[in-house]
């Protein structure tokens, strides 16, 4: 993240661009890299500048530019920082700090860009093993061509990782339907686990009736061990941020279908769409 502000293209940008810059980087995988050839720059600038803090124009600011990445450095935390005093007030009756909401935010952005970038390659991918399947060897193939075109909408349309985690529920469905195959659904929990395992019964917190989920193994294993799993996060509407499943069912499609545990991702996208139509 500390490298985010040396490229020459963010000399003069915001903290959201700054942020956004930072979550490529990380996506990127060169963070690192970027980070060390920037402090190497720094320590050949900075070194020469020391010497001569006499002479009016020392070469790194003679252009007027070599020292706007160490603006950067000073002023992104600074940003980040003042940010937090204003953040804190509103959220303090919530949250004891909001140091750890900025970090959620921050890898949730990270997370979002890198599940959409997921969907965007699915999608098209999921076209073209539809378009070269055949019609005489695929009962299901209009199904597949359903569940492909809501994947496409959701993706269109999509607000958040939950409905991003949708376009994965949708594409396996079709991918299910192309193969002719009646696998279990993603992971309940989050379906970004990929395939599950095994269907297992399943107590909310405060409800009565359980369910009957498909889980991927670690999900499992952290239900045996009554250690609470990994679940995706949705807004409610107060903003606040709560497993998806805990929405009311008529409010998100997910919480309705459980990303396939409950009912059919396509099923619940069309029941969705002709009761808000
Ligand atoms: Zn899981």
């Amino acid at each position: 993240m500390a490298a985010t502000g040396f490229p020459d293209e963010m000399r003069n940008a915001g903290l959201s661009d700054l942020t956004a810059k930072a979550v490529d980087l990380v996506a990127e995988g060169k963070g690192r890299q970027r980070y060390e050839q920037a402090m190497k720059e720094l320590d050949r600038s900075a070194a020469p500048d020391a010497q001569a803090s006499g002479s009016p124009a020392s070469e790194s600011s003679s252009d007027g530019t070599g020292g706007w990445w160490l603006w950067s450095l000073i002023a992104v935390p600074a940003l980040a920082l003042t940010s937090l005093p204003t953040r804190a007030l509103v959220r303090s009756r919530r949250t004891p700090s909001a140091i750890p909401q900025l970090v959620f935010a921050t890898a949730r952005a990270a997370d979002e860009a890198g599940l959409r970038r997921r969907a965007e390659a699915e999608v098209p991918a999921l076209g073209e093993a539809a378009q070269a399947a055949d019609a005489t060897t695929t009962p299901d193939l209009q199904r597949a061509l359903d569940a492909y075109g809501a994947a496409g909408t959701v993706l269109d349309e999509a607000r958040g990782l939950s409905d991003l985690a949708g376009v994965l529920a949708l594409a396996q469905e079709s991918r299910d339907a192309l193969a002719g195959s009646r696998d279990l659904p993603l992971c309940f929990f989050d379906p970004r686990h990929g395939r599950t395992a095994l269907r297992t019964g399943w107590r909310p917190l405060g409800r009565r009736e359980r369910l009957d989920v498909a889980v991927c193994q670690e999900c499992a294993n952290a239900l045996q061990a009554r250690r609470a799993p990994e679940v995706l996060t949705d807004t409610d509407e107060d903003g606040r941020t709560v497993p998806y499943f805990e929405l009311p069912a008529g409010r998100s499609v997910w919480a309705a279908t459980g990303y396939g545990s409950l009912m059919s991702p396509l099923d619940g996208f069309h029941t969705r769409r002709s009761t808000t139509r």
